[in-house]
């Protein structure tokens, strides 16, 4: 979608702060992060919300989340992914992204 502004992302066509890549999806730091490690996942081509989604490209997103864990360095102490699919939920971007989040303690049930 070319006025998406993670498709936009994708494409190289705004200046983000790398973290990951793989054929799939996209990883870049969070513009507002709420924890020391606050990374987007995202895939490269246009799905607004985990509802939407193929299987393979969940898997794609997701796979490289856990690799953005490994590299962040928060595999052994924890970290969390959240997908915010909906208007309840708190989703601002309407394109499917992973949110991976470390560095400091969750709380359950999350607000
Ligand atoms: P959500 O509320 O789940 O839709 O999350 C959207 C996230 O995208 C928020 O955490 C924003 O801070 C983040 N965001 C929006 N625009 C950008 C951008 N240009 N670069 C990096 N993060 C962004």
């Amino acid at each position: 979608m070319t006025d998406c502004i993670f498709c936009r992302i994708a494409r190289g066509e705004i200046p983000t702060n790398k973290v990951a890549e793989s054929a799939d999806a996209f990883a870049f730091r969070d513009v507002n992060p709420q924890a020391p490690v606050h990374v987007l996942v995202i895939p490269k081509t246009h799905v607004a919300s985990f509802a939407q989604a193929e299987p393979a490209l969940v898997g794609a997103v997701m796979h490289l989340a856990a690799e953005v864990a490994r590299l962040e360095g928060v595999e052994e102490t924890g970290y969390r992914t959240v997908l915010n699919t909906g208007a309840h939920a708190g989703q601002t971007v309407h394109h499917l992204h992973a949110h991976v989040l470390g560095g400091r303690d969750f709380h359950w049930p999350p607000g």
